[in-house]
């Protein structure tokens, strides 16, 4: 399975890409003046990472890649995510979006990745079904979290999250050139509906 890393950058591209998806937008943009943390959309975009992230929150406390990891999870998420979107007044359907694919890459992940403990991959479907999933594609490699200090790990480790981020840092430098565009044009459009032209 992969790094938190790995997890958190499809956390982050989930959430600029979502961003993209056309309607209202206005309030998700920021001038090119503003800062890089309002430029990346803020707490929103931070809380994406955090998303990506938080199925793994399992390990200690539940069997690992069971119930977290599942469909069930991501509608929890999105569920979530819209109450708490309607209790701020912010637009429903893109915040629950952003926030359930968000989670939901963290599954894509895991399941494209190497699992060397049985039973290999992740209950997908829970609660609908319990069987596991793995793609067998091997696209992300197995990190050690035993014996985190030893150089055999940080070797291992250090090479796994070199993978992930040569597959997702394109992907999420890519989506960022986009989403600076974009910033730009809604930036404008924004501007020239508070200032219409003469
Ligand atoms: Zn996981």
């Amino acid at each position: 399975m992969p790094s938190p890393i790995g997890h958190a950058l499809a956390g982050l591209a989930a959430a600029w890409a979502a961003d993209m998806v056309p309607g209202n937008r206005a309030w998700r943009t920021a001038p090119a003046s503003a800062s890089w943390f309002e430029r990346a959309g803020n707490g929103l975009s931070l809380a994406c990472v955090g998303l990506g992230m938080a199925a793994d929150l399992d390990l200690g406390w539940i069997t690992h890649r069971t119930v977290t990891h599942s469909i069930g999870a991501v509608a929890f998420a999105g569920i979530f995510a819209a109450a708490l979107a309607a209790n701020a007044h912010r637009p429903i359907a893109r915040v629950t979006l952003m926030c359930a694919a968000a989670y939901a890459t963290h599954l894509l992940l895991d399941w494209l990745a190497v699992d060397l403990s049985e039973p290999r991959g992740i209950q997908a479907l829970w609660p609908f079904r319990y069987e596991w999933f793995i793609s067998g594609a091997d696209l992300f490699q197995q990190t050690e979290r035993r014996h985190l200090l030893s150089a055999a790990t940080m070797v291992k480790n250090a090479r796994a999250i070199l993978q992930e981020v040569v597959i997702l840092g394109p992907v999420v430098v890519g989506l960022w050139l986009v989403r600076v565009k974009a910033l730009a044009g809604l930036a404008a459009e924004v501007t020239g509906r508070d200032h219409p032209a003469q």
